[in-house]
């Protein structure tokens, strides 16, 4: 619970000036001041009052109940003009502690009733400062209380003050009526102190639980601060000391704002604020002392109370033997845990793993194990939570270690902790797997395909894990190609239309058109299986997970770099790959065939080329023509034989021989 006194609380300057001049005042009685009165209470406050009272100093109404040389305090509030002459014709001392803010108003209609203006005071017509600032106007000021007054009012050239007590926005919607006469001079004399205390008090029963206001029951700004804690918190009071506070209605609030009026002393305030605490204090202590009565009863219903078969329970081991572990429960039988229900490793001792003090837990198995004790079981207890943790894997796809115990029929057991799964013999490897020999006893990461753990049965696949993870890897090698990319690869396998290209652990087509610039009838007439080659990525669909690759885009196209190697007249040496009727073709190399029309096949007349060459001989022939942009080449091979010689030819020539 907090207590919190708003920011601005208590007496203002103007009454604590009055109060101090009255102490003055009083300690000056020896000086023969006479008898000391105020003129009507000092402020707002009955308990100041009556201290007061008993120094001997009281409230007149009027000067009749003096006698000369007595002494007259002018309060805080201020009096009239007139005031100040009827105390002389009474021979009165007179004790000014009209607040400076109040003379000071005093002045400033005085100064305009001299100008001729109408004085207008916004306040409450009954209200001592305001009887006294009207009397500074000739009397002929004019109080307004309410707007209907306001709209009333029929004078122009207005001087508006306010009084200093009274609300920021009661003056403001008095004042906007006010200014639809002609020639209005304002001036805003709400005291500061007054604004303050109403803003922090709004802004504290803001947040509060419950909103405390302090104040006598004549005071005008303590009950306007009441106002403004109730507009803003529902649980508002107001109190003029401890003895009005709502003691039951304060313990059950948490947070509870403190304002207080100016005639307020802190004396009072803080006599509240500790009748509060007080309250606060005695009910925390009955609060703790019924929790701590709880708590025994608690303790006594638990220990009277025996755990559940199948409860998990928490309890302190007082004894430890090789044998078995006694527990503390709490209640009135000890808990035994057997060492078979424990889990251990190997050889390990009971005594070497748990000592007395140490906290355990376990699962009831029996509430009676013959002998008059709690039968507990850390195992099961254990099955459960790596029960707990299979569910968790199968529910995130996550992996776990199993390890592999035996072969049964159509699979094998995987142990997780204390879980037994179940690996059918087709998920326990990506191949192909007969006998499982070459698995018992290996630890194997795998996937939980299934969970029944009402039957206590669970399914793994290690194959499904190895899968995962060769789609991972594939991913990773997809991330890091490019199509252009050349990477190294191993020719996996041929079809008809080309061949598979493992780079990497991915595998690529690499079409037959797309292994050699020449024509080839199936891919092993360019490639074996596992033969290293640099393909050339030429494209990727990432949807259907395809790749296709390129091995001839190594070489360049020969009809790009014919003139390199290619002229007419050479000589070059080609493969006879087709017949037509009309000519043969001779492949120069892969890409690059001539046609030796069957002109040009022999010197002789040719009907049936076939009868001259045929498909897979190698022959010489002489380029004739390349036509680069049909790409034709022309070729002869009778232009690389010698011609024959003709009979007629063959006499000259033997004559041209005779000769010489
Ligand atoms: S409220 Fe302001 S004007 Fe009034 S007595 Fe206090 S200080 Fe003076």
């Amino acid at each position: 619970m907090t207590i919190t006194v708003a920011e601005h609380s208590g007496f203002c300057f103007g009454v604590r000036e009055a109060l101090r001049k009255t102490e003055e005042t009083i300690d000056k009685k020896k000086d023969n001041l006479g008898k000391i009165f105020t003129f009507g209470p000092l402020i707002h406050n009955d308990s100041v009052i009556e201290e007061l009272a008993q120094k001997g100093v009281v409230a007149i109404f009027d000067f009749s109940e003096t006698k000369p040389g007595d002494t007259v305090i002018i309060r805080s509030h201020g009096e009239t003009e007139q005031f100040y002459e009827e105390a002389k014709k009474f021979q009165i001392n007179l004790v000014d502690a009209t607040c400076p803010f109040v003379k000071k108003i005093h002045e400033l209609v005085k100064e305009a009733t001299k100008q001729g203006y109408q004085v207008i005071i916004v306040g409450d017509p009954n209200h001592a400062e305001v009887k006294g600032i009207k009397g500074w106007t000739q009397d002929r000021g004019i109080v307004v209380s309410s707007i209907e007054e306001a709209k009333m009012v029929t004078a122009d050239s207005l001087f508006v003050v306010a009084q200093t007590t009274i609300r920021q926005s009661y003056f403001d919607e008095i004042v906007s009526e006010l200014q639809n006469k002609n020639k209005v001079l304002v001036k805003n004399t709400i005291c500061n102190a007054t604004q303050d205390r109403q803003k922090s008090c709004m802004e504290l029963a803001k947040k509060s639980d419950m909103m405390i206001v302090i104040g006598g029951k004549n005071s005008s700004n303590s009950k306007k601060l009441y106002e403004i804690a109730k507009k803003n918190c529902e649980k508002s009071y107001f109190v003029q000391n401890k003895k009005d506070l709502p003691l039951k209605e304060v313990t059950k609030c948490n947070k509870i704002g403190i304002a207080a009026g100016a005639s307020s002393p802190e004396r009072i305030i803080k006599e509240v604020i500790a009748a509060m605490s007080e309250a606060i204090a005695n009910k925390e202590l009955h609060e703790e002392e019924m929790n701590g009565m709880d708590a025994l009863m608690d303790e006594i219903e638990k220990s009277l109370r025996l755990p559940s078969r199948g409860e998990v329970v928490t309890g302190e081991i007082v004894h430890v033997t090789n044998r078995y572990i006694v527990v503390n429960l709490g209640c009135k039988k000890d808990g035994i845990i057997p060492k078979e229900e424990l889990t251990l490793d190997g050889d390990e001792e009971l005594t070497d793993l748990f000592q007395e003090g140490d906290e355990i837990q376990a699962k009831v198995i029996k509430t009676d194990d013959g002998d008059g004790n709690i039968l507990l079981s850390k195992k099961k207890l254990e099955v459960n939570e790596h029960w707990d943790e299979i569910n968790e894997a199968l529910e995130n796809k996550s992996v776990v270690n199993a390890k592999i115990v035996k072969e049964v029929k159509g699979g094998v057991i995987a142990v997780y902790k204390e879980v037994s799964g179940f690996i059918p013999m087709s998920q326990l490897s990506d191949r192909f797997v007969e006998k499982a020999d070459e698995f018992i006893g290996k630890v194997l990461p795998v996937k939980v395909s299934r969970v029944d753990q009402r039957r206590n049965k669970a399914v793994f696949s290690h194959k499904a894990y190895l899968s995962e993870e060769k789609a991972k890897k594939v991913a990773e090698i997809w991330e890091g190609l490019n199509v252009g990319d050349i990477v190294e690869g191993t020719v996996m396998r041929f079809t008809d239309y080309g061949a598979f290209v493992d780079i990497g652990g991915l595998d690529g087509l690499l079409h037959i058109s797309e292994i050699s610039w020449g024509k080839l009838k199936h891919p092993q007439e360019a490639l074996e299986i596992g033969q290293k080659v640099n393909v050339k990525i030429l494209s990727m669909n990432t949807e259907k997970g395809k790749i296709s690759l390129g091995l001839k885009q190594n070489q360049p196209e020969p009809w790009s770099i014919i003139d390199e190697k290619y002229q007419v007249g050479q000589v070059i040496k080609g493969k006879v790959v087709q017949i037509k009727d009309y000519g043969a073709f001779v492949e120069l190399e892969p890409g690059l065939d001539g046609l030796v029309h069957i002109s040009e096949v022999a010197y002789k007349r040719v009907t049936n080329i076939a009868d001259e060459i045929s498909v897979g001989q190698e022959v010489d022939a002489k380029i004739l023509e390349i036509d680069k942009e049909r790409k034709r080449i022309s070729l002869s091979i009778k232009e690389t034989l010698e011609p024959p010689i003709f009979e007629e030819n063959a006499e000259e020539a033997e004559a041209v021989s005779e000769e010489e």
